[in-house]
């Protein structure tokens, strides 16, 4: 599902020299099967960001090459990559990242809009969405009028509602409460138990690698296995 190989990723503060260099991911290689939720905690500052924004395309590496759903996106251009990721990848992130001005309803159903869905099929997709992540009763409020768990159950939706096979997580618990994030772990399982769904989290935080069938740990930009697998993923 996710292939990785031989990744390495520098940055460059001022001038591209040795003596300017950052390198923040070493030679990382791994692979994600289908089905799976595979974690990668790290400390602040240990690369998992730029890991995960390499594997979505919002960063290109400095080497290396990666392979998501069989198709090499190494030399992906933008254009293919906003394509690909409408088509295959969903996106949660630490700071729900929704759109103020528009409604929980609003902000779920806007993938399916750049997607030219017919507007009919988008309410009852949309609809269908709501009560899978239970928010049914909450279709027509702002970003604003709900709790930190049900913006994050917003941008899980929304994540979700163009059907994708990936879900690519940033500290998608950092901003919420122990209870709240309990509250939004057993939604992923759910998700991934029920629909199949991929999750690639990476996380500073110990319990979000607890649901997860593969852990990984990024240390100072070196990536290694370390966890078995906790429950069998399908
Ligand atoms: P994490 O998500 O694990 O906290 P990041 O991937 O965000 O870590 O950052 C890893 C390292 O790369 C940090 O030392 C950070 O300062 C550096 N870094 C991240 N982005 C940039 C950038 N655009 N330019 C220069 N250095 C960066
Ligand atoms: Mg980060």
């Amino acid at each position: 599902m996710i292939t990785i190989e031989n990744l390495n990723h520098s940055f460059f503060i001022g001038k591209k020299n040795e003596e300017n260099e950052i390198t923040v991911l070493k030679d990382v290689s791994l692979t994600i099967k289908q089905g799976e939720i595979a974690t990668v905690v790290g400390r602040s500052g240990s690369g998992k960001s730029t890991l995960l924004n390499i594997i979505s395309g919002f960063l290109t590496s400095t080497s290396g090459r990666i392979i998501v759903k069989d198709i090499d996106v190494t030399n992906f251009n933008e254009k293919r990559w906003a394509k690909f990721r409408l088509e295959h990848l969903g996106f949660i992130f630490q700071s729900f990242q929704l759109i103020p001005s528009l409604t929980t309803f609003e902000n779920i159903e806007l993938p399916l809009t750049l997607k030219g869905i017919h507007p009919k099929e988008r309410v009852s997709l949309v609809n269908a969405m709501l009560e899978e992540v239970g928010l049914q009763n909450h279709g027509s409020h702002y970003p604003n009028e709900l709790s930190g768990g049900q913006q994050q159950r917003v941008s899980i939706a929304r994540a979700l509602i163009t059907n994708p096979s990936i879900i690519l997580a940033d500290e998608p618990t950092g901003s919420l409460d122990s209870e709240t994030e309990k509250e939004i772990l057993r939604l992923i399982k759910k998700l991934n138990r029920e629909k199949g769904i991929t999750f690639f989290i990476i996380t500073h935080d110990d319990n979000v690698a607890s649901i997860s069938s593969r852990t990984f740990q990024l240390h100072d930009g070196v990536l290694s296995e370390t966890g078995g697998v906790l429950y069998e993923a399908k």
